[in-house]
């Protein structure tokens, strides 16, 4: 198994104040562990955060970016403004970005390539409503998802690439998909990306899943073997229930 990749999507929560002291309680809880840990903050924390990573073992992130360079588009942060701002990860077309802020695969790509192009590591987000599962077309929308969302992305870049998959139902709603639901279909997943890109890409990339992950079923979900980290958003605002998922699986 490889190690697992926990990463944190604080959404918008924590002031700087409340990242300096939320960071400085988390670090020495997972000081030695040999898995990878990423935080994506507010954009307004990175520097805050950055500046307590330094000599960290966790990196920083964002969550989300412009598929441009830079020009007329008021609010937005582009991937290079958060590479020199020291970022190396940001989540792409997470679902509360596609249900309230229209991103679209079309600007899942564009926003993909530009994180690609700027030396960022993109965790590209893909799952299903309720809906969608109960109709049974959830391998079929997420076939489309990562067909339409990695459209002109090569295989060298496409490894360069985070995977979460996160069913709609399961984020913030405390329902967890089942150890053997998230399995299966990150397993399916993976199988879509050998798919795209051959065997050698699909084993290497890592897939996260993401939906009410938290301290109490971390183990089952992370044992599997598929399941190769976490996103995690309501359990990353504690520092003692993030560590524990963190800690949950730890191989020696
Ligand atoms: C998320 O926002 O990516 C997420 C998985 O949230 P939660 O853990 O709160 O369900």
């Amino acid at each position: 198994m490889k190690n697992k990749l926990i990463a944190g999507n604080w959404k918008m929560n924590n002031s700087v104040s409340e990242t300096k002291s939320l960071l400085t309680k988390l670090l020495p809880l997972i000081k030695d562990t040999p898995n990878s840990v990423v935080v994506c903050v507010p954009f307004t924390d990175i520097y805050a955060a950055g500046q307590l990573l330094k000599k960290s073992n966790v990196s920083l992130g964002a969550q989300n970016v412009h598929w441009k360079n830079s020009g007329a588009y008021t609010g937005e942060i582009s991937a290079n403004m958060l590479s020199e701002a020291e970022v190396t990860y940001v989540i792409v077309g997470h679902s509360e970005r596609r249900q309230y802020f229209n991103d679209t695969d079309e600007t899942v790509n564009g926003k993909l390539k530009a994180a690609l192009n700027a030396g960022l590591t993109p965790i590209m987000c893909i799952g299903e409503s309720l809906n969608q599962r109960e109709q049974g077309v959830t391998e079929a929308f997420l076939a489309t998802q990562l067909e339409q969302g990695l459209k002109e992305i090569t295989a060298e870049e496409a490894q360069k690439i985070v995977f979460a998959y996160e069913p709609i139902w399961a984020i913030g709603t405390g329902v967890t998909a089942s150890a053997k639901e998230a399995q299966d279909t990150i397993k399916f997943v993976r199988k879509q990306i050998a798919s795209l890109y051959g065997e050698d890409v699909a084993q290497k990339v890592y897939i996260l899943y993401g939906g009410s992950m938290n301290d109490a079923n971390a183990f089952s979900l992370l044992n599997m073997p598929d399941i190769d980290g976490g996103l995690i958003g309501g359990a990353s605002l504690s520092a003692e229930k993030f560590a524990a998922i963190i800690r949950a699986v730890e191989e020696k």
